[in-house]
């Protein structure tokens, strides 16, 4: 099998340890064929805390392209971002390709928009009617034509409740919204990290959530496995083993590049 992976932090974001070159040099002894960078993209004019800032991404782009040159007979590399799609920073996605060279956005829904700019956080979702919140954001970034793939399109499961209509139909609106456009959905590694947790309605990991996956494989979706790692030595390491065995037994279809 192929090992590739394109969710990749830096200590840029203020919560991962190591330098892109720590991560390179990692993926390179775990025989990696390919890797992607994907730290916390900022926005010109809002900063959500915990990821780099504005002023600090062409330092960013300067070392992954440092490494593109290091690794160029050994390993691709790719300069992505992991970053919210909010409508009213339409103009900044054209933006990070064209003046950053930026080669790859990753849509990672942390805060969404929930109505007229009013963010919300999906790490504290108030019930399960948020999740519905969720799905309609994924779509509308999934439509925006700005992303290679979907973060951790389960993230909402990181919740405490318990499943039920909202959840079904939340996995519904993503997953047709992904068939439609052939859109890439990513299975995290990271989620298995996180360990297993008593749930109020059982034991369970937060993400990967197996009921989502299911309907994934059923639907044919792409996926691809990757790490989100924020730990050199994260990059291939037994969770993303455990997530490609578990993606292999769910039947998913999985791309290891796009
Ligand atoms: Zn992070
Ligand atoms: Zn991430």
């Amino acid at each position: 099998m192929e090992k590739t992976n394109f969710h990749t932090h830096t200590s840029y974001c203020r919560h991962a340890l190591g330098s892109a070159a720590d991560y390179a040099a990692s993926a390179a002894s775990a025989g990696l064929s390919e890797l992607g960078f994907s730290d916390h993209g900022p926005f010109p004019n809002h900063d959500f805390g915990l990821r780099m800032l504005a002023e600090e991404l062409p330092a960013y782009v300067a070392e992954v392209k440092q490494l593109q040159k290091q690794y160029q007979n050994k390993m691709p590399v790719r300069i992505g971002l992991e970053i919210e799609y909010l409508s009213f920073q339409e103009d900044w996605y054209p933006r990070l390709f064209q003046e950053y060279s930026i080669d790859y956005l990753v849509l990672g829904e942390h805060f969404l928009e929930a109505s007229d700019h009013e963010l919300l956080n999906i790490y504290a979702a108030t019930s399960t009617k948020d999740y519905l919140l969720y799905a309609a954001a994924l779509e509308k970034g999934m439509h925006s034509g700005f992303f290679a793939f979907v973060a951790h399109p389960d993230l909402m499961f990181f919740n405490n409740f318990a499943w039920d209509d909202n959840c079904e139909k939340a996995c519904d609106i993503i997953l047709s919204a992904a068939k439609e456009l052939d859109m890439i959905l990513e299975y995290n590694a990271n989620g298995y990290r996180r360990g297993r947790q008593e749930f109020c309605d059982g034991a369970r990991y937060s993400y990967p959530h197996r009921r989502f996956w299911k309907k994934a494989a059923e639907a044919g979706i792409r996926t691809i496995i990757n790490s989100d790692c924020h730990d050199p030595a994260q990059v291939w390491d037994w969770a993303m083993d455990q997530a490609h065995e578990e993606a292999a037994a769910l039947g998913l279809t999985v791309v290891t590049t796009f």
